[in-house]
């Protein structure tokens, strides 16, 4: 059986598709795990054959004690294989589930199929200069899944399934959780935009962005995105724009880079976009390996002149 967890309905829709085919491809089932949530027919329209809720008054999620109510449960319905959404709290949760179901965990998976039978993973190591590829050798199989390697299946409402609510134990830890403080975030989703426009460190000044924004509100949802440097270093944008290895892991339809340099890390976190176009002055910068379209030039010349033409054919 397969048994899927995330605190985040989308990434768990995108490992329910995923977690399906790997189920009928052995026969199996697959169950959705909710902790202290009850919307359970979305996910039974969207593959899953059961939704087990798990009945809590921990208001908030909280590592110990979530890990163990997800080991009591899969233990409970013999899960063979674990499917953990790769966000801050289930990477958290994912290594210490396999500590107590004392077996292997794979992170941040970046592909997963059968090989001669055997459960099969693949991830991207040493900054996205290789990739490992894995099998278990033990059960149950946990693996983290990062969100959008996957698209959810299209909802089938003529679907059914079971659905049970039980209350699920677990000892408390003598620690608790006294504020939360929630990230300085401008509210830019670049993990759900269809088109990004993006700034690196060709940008001289933080004003100079306003030419990318000027092209970007040209664009369907107007969304900023920026390499490390300008978010981390510059603080020039909020932690919601960056985008890369540490960053967001983004996949538009148009991604267009602006002076950047295109560093394996950056990569990392835009490669899957539909049409990458990149905009430097170096005609031997590595984002042009990564560019369906490049444009060589000083963004100070280029990026209005193509703003404009854009506008044009707009009109
Ligand atoms: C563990 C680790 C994780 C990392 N994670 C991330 C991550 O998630 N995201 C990320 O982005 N980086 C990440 N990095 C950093 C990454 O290695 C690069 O340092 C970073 O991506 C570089 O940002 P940049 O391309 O904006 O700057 P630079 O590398 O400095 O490139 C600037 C580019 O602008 C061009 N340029 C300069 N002036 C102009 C102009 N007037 N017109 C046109 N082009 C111009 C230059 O030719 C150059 O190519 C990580 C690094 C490490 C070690």
């Amino acid at each position: 059986m397969v048994l899927i967890y995330s605190n985040e309905k989308n990434l768990t829709l995108e490992m329910l598709a995923k977690g399906r085919e790997l189920a009928d491809e052995q026969g199996k089932e697959v169950t959705v795990v909710l902790i202290g949530e009850d919307e359970a027919d979305e996910y039974i329209q969207h593959g899953a054959d059961k939704v087990f809720v798990a009945e809590t008054d921990l208001k908030n999620f909280k590592v110990e004690e979530y890990t163990q109510m997800i080991a009591n449960i899969a233990e409970k319905l013999g899960s063979e294989t674990i499917m953990i959404g790769s966000n801050k709290d289930g990477n958290e949760l994912a290594p210490r589930l396999a500590a107590m179901l004392n077996t292997g965990c794979v992170t941040g998976c970046t592909d997963i199929y059968f090989k001669d039978g055997e459960l099969t993973t693949e991830r991207v190591v040493y900054s996205g200069n290789a990739i490992a590829v894995e099998q278990f050798t033990g059960k149950p199989h946990i693996m983290t899944i990062p969100s959008k390697l996957y698209d959810p299946l299209p909802a089938d409402s003529s679907r059914t399934g079971e659905v049970t609510k039980e209350s699920v134990d677990y000892k408390t830890f003598p620690s608790e959780i006294t504020n939360i403080q929630v990230m300085e975030s401008e509210g830019v989703n670049v993990e759900a935009a269809t088109s990004i426009v993006s700034c690196g460190r060709g940008f001289k000044n933080k004003e100079d962005t306003k030419m990318a924004e000027e092209l970007a509100r040209l664009l369907p949802g107007e969304t900023l995105g920026c390499s490390r440097p300008l978010s981390a270093d510059m603080k020039w944008f909020t932690e919601d724009h960056w985008i890369g290895l540490s960053g967001h892991k983004v996949k538009p339809k148009v991604y267009i880079a602006i002076g950047i340099s295109g560093q394996i890390q950056h990569i990392a976190g835009m490669r899957d976009s539909d049409i990458i176009v990149a905009i430097n002055k170096d005609p031997e910068a590595l984002i042009f390996k990564s560019a369906d379209y490049g444009l060589v030039g000083d963004l100070y010349e280029v990026l209005p002149k193509l703003t404009a033409a854009i506008k044009e054919k707009m009109a």
